[in-house]
Parts: C-alpha cells; structure tokens; sequence
C-alpha cells in the first residue's frame, strides 16, 4: 500500500499531528509526534525525545535526553541522536543499543533511573511468536526496552516493539499509553487492544501503526472506558 492511499484511510483523523498537552503535578507536559514511533516532550523546562530517528528534526530544540528502544532503524538513528544532543545530553538505552551510541547510559529490563524531573523505568519488549524465520524472533525478550516515563505524577508509557506480552498486561496505574502495531513486526490491531484492555490506561495513542486498521484498534476498546486517541504519526 502506498504511504497516499494510508492517508487517505486515515481521513477521519487529524491532518497532522499537533502537539498533545497533558495536565500534571509539576506543570503541563508537552508531548510531539514526529512520526511512527518517534516523539518529543517538553516538561519543566526540558526536552526529551525517545527514538528520535524518523520525520524531520530541523528547527527542533537540541535534547537534554534521549531514550532509545532499540537497534533498528526505525527507533535507532545514530546520525539523527548526534544532531540533536548537546554536551550534558543524557542518553538512555539499553546494552545493544549503547554498543552503538557512544556514551550511553544503560539501563535493562525492569531498571530504573531519574534524569532531571523524569523518571525511567525499562518494560520488557518482544515478540513472543513473529519472525523473520522459523525459531527467530524479530526481537528477542531482553534486547529492547519499552519504558514508563512518569513525570509530575503522570506515567506514559511507550511500548517499543512488541507483541501483547504479559509484562504489557500487568502494568499498572497508566495514565496514558503509546502502543505498537503493525505486522509482521509486532502485532494486530486486535492483539493490542485486548493487551490495552487488561492494562486498562486513562488514554492510549496508537503508534508505530503503519499499514494498520486503527479503527479496528478503537472498535474493540468500545466500552472499555478507555479513552482511544487516533492521531496521523505518517
Ligand atoms: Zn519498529
């Protein structure tokens, strides 16, 4: 399918996505999609981007952090990290993404850390039964790292790349969630939601959703109480 006839499908949703502003503790926080599965955040006075690789960066602001999910090129672009970081960026990541992006701060699944008024925390991602070859997996459970950031008592989460593995449904208090789909990598429309449904978030955006039905997404969160948030990442 071409990226125009995606478009149009997508008629129904905001042209372009605009920045999205969630109320907290510590003041408003400002929340970028770039594309796909790349944003940027601004709350107290800083910039955070997390996987910073896809869309356009000129004229963005430089990043004080940068969380990466993963080694492929759609979340890891070592040119566009070294465009956007400043001397005192701290860069989060986890270990194969690190041994490609000079000065990285590790961090693995299940570990957590604060930089500046963020906190960190690295979700397990991974397929469970996609890839590319019989016995391989597209990503192997302990490679990438989902994360929860939580700032002025808010936790957003970002999926990375995943199926809906049980480390997804045990979350808990979620106030908003971004989360993948699209075969063959991660997974369907419906697989998420049933996995968004037993995590139960405020919000949830899909994201990383290229070549998929969002509204099939949104018609099996239908009363749910979960607020579904359709935007244009493309
Ligand atoms: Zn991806």
């Amino acid at each position: 399918m071409t990226r125009f006839a995606f478009a149009f499908t997508l008629a129904a949703v905001a042209a372009f996505a605009a920045p999205e502003n969630f109320a907290t503790s510590a003041g408003t926080l400002q929340l970028t999609p770039i594309q796909h599965a790349s944003v940027m955040i601004q709350a107290g006075g800083k910039v955070l981007y997390i996987d910073p690789a896809q869309g356009k960066y000129d004229g963005l602001p430089q990043a004080d952090y940068i969380l990466i999910t993963d080694i492929h090129g759609d979340h890891l672009v070592p040119a566009v990290v070294e465009k956007l970081k400043k001397a005192e960026t701290v860069i989060v990541a986890p270990k194969a993404v690190s041994d490609k992006v000079a000065g990285a701060k590790v961090l693995s699944n299940g570990e957590k850390t604060d930089i500046g008024p963020f906190s960190v925390e690295a979700i397990p991602m991974y397929n469970m039964k996609r890839g590319p070859a019989a016995g391989q997996l597209y990503h192997d459970k302990g490679r990438g790292n989902g994360y929860i950031l939580t700032y002025g008592g808010r936790r957003l989460y970002f999926s990375g790349d995943t199926e809906a593995i049980p480390e997804m449904k045990e979350l808990k208090r979620i106030d908003v969630a971004f989360v993948c789909m699209n075969l063959p990598y991660t997974m369907t429309p419906q697989e998420a939601a049933e996995a968004v449904r037993a995590f139960h978030p405020a919000i949830v955006y899909p994201y990383h959703y290229m070549g998929s039905d969002l509204n099939a997404f949104a018609k099996a969160l239908d009363g749910s109480g979960i607020e579904v948030r359709l935007r244009n990442w493309y």
